[in-house]
């Protein structure tokens, strides 16, 4: 594996750190305060084409390779992970998705729309009695001639409420199990789809998380993503996407965290001097830095073998279980460095700790991700 960065993967990292820096991370504050949906960074992002990064120029999107997209991830996370989560849900779990497994009609139907952010992407596996056993869903999908009609719940799900199309998995024929799964290509604008805000996250709170209560959602047979048995299979290839970018994007955080803490170490004096010169604080920096490096290889190594077209499930579960309990780890670390100051909003570090604690829940909670890599270690397989 080759470290070092193409020019065009260094001009596309200044790239996203220039617009991150200038647009996204000064607002990120007020915009978690206020808990507002950041619509307006969205819109100064569009020209930019980072809303459809890794789809290619054939579909309306800038057509980069996977590394230069977890380049623009970590920047983006580093200045606001509420920002981050829109784009990474709406590229790697629903656009990457899509490419990986719709029609050509499908494509071009939908990839444009994701990739301007004119109609943007959510995704709906988890359920209120289905999170981590996923395959146990219950929204159903019955066949009703050339239709399929949809009715169940769907929990947690990020861009929920703003999203122009939803990728909804649903059984369609409970006595098959996982086998009966189908994923569903579903406008939102379709008669009985409602999605309900969920208010009172711990963090990102500017990002939209809803529930979302189908009711006879009616969708034609060329809605369907893959076939019926698909579905299960469609989902756990956009995790792996997915888990990839969630990687990046605890790495940027983990990065915004190490940044403020070296800050303010350098600024505030206790005893007479700054107190990055007490080694105990250098001690708390220097293991946010090892964090950081050790899992941005991880996140690294696990976007290269996508770009080599060599299936990576388990390094992208290696560097997402990682690099989210790194998150959580330099968002502690952040605020003791800044001891009292960091218990309240006016530093960011509490945001941060905030931002980083769903990200070992989340995509596979971190004990998930050691059961997929015990499995892929053993054999053995500890989810049935
Ligand atoms: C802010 C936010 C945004 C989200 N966005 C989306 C989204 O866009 N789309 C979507 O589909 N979902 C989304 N989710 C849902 C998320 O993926 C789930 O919350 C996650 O998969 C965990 O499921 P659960 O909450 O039901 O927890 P559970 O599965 O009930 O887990 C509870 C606890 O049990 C543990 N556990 C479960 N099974 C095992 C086992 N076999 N062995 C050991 N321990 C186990 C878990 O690790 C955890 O500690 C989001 C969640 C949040 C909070």
């Amino acid at each position: 594996m080759d470290l070092d960065l193409t020019p065009e993967q260094e001009l596309i990292r200044k790239t996203a750190r220039d617009f991150a820096e200038r647009e996204i991370a000064p607002y990120a504050a007020d915009y978690d305060r206020k808990e507002e949906f950041p619509r307006a960074i969205l819109e100064k992002m569009k020209p930019l084409g980072f809303l459809g990064a890794p789809i290619p120029q054939e579909y309306g999107g800038m057509g980069v390779d996977a590394v230069s997209y977890v380049l623009i991830i970590e920047e983006i996370a580093r200045a606001d992970s509420s920002v981050r989560s829109i784009i990474s849900v709406n590229c790697s779990l629903v656009g990457l998705t899509i490419l990986k497994w719709g029609t050509e009609e499908q494509k071009r139907s939908w990839l444009p729309r994701i990739a301007s952010g004119e109609s943007l992407g959510c995704f709906g596996l988890t359920e209120p009695g289905s999170g981590s056993d996923a395959a146990s869903l219950q929204t159903r999908a019955k066949r009703d001639g050339d239709n399929w009609v949809l009715n169940g719940t769907k929990m947690f799900i990020t861009n929920g409420t703003v999203a122009g199309v939803a990728l909804v998995m649903a059984q369609t024929d409970p006595s098959l199990g996982a086998k009966g799964i189908a994923a569903f290509v579903v406008p939102t604008e379709t008669p009985g789809f409602k999605a309900n805000e969920i208010h009172g996250k711990l963090g990102l709170r500017a990002s939209s998380t809803a529930e979302l209560v189908l009711t006879d959602v009616r969708v034609p047979d060329s809605a369907m993503l893959g076939g019926i048995g698909d579905g299960m299979k469609v989902a756990l290839s956009a995790l792996d996407n997915g888990r990839v970018g969630l990687g990046a994007s605890c790495v940027g955080l983990a990065q915004a965290c190490l940044d403020a803490a070296l800050t303010y170490s350098k600024d505030r004096k206790q005893f007479g001097k700054p107190i990055a010169g007490f080694q105990l604080i250098q001690e708390m920096l220097a293991e946010m830095h090892v964090e950081i490096e050790a899992a941005r290889l991880l996140v690294w190594r696990a976007a290269s073998l996508k770009d080599k077209g060599i299936r990576n499930t388990l390094e992208a579960s290696v560097a997402k279980f990682y690099a989210s309990e790194a998150a959580v780890k330099c968002a502690n670390l952040a605020i003791q460095v800044h001891g009292g100051y960091g218990y309240i909003d006016e530093y960011p570090v509490g945001r941060y700790l905030r931002d980083a604690r769903v990200t070992t829940l989340y995509e596979g909670t971190s004990q998930i991700q050691k059961l997929i890599i015990g499995r892929h270690l053993t054999g053995e397989n500890a989810f049935v």
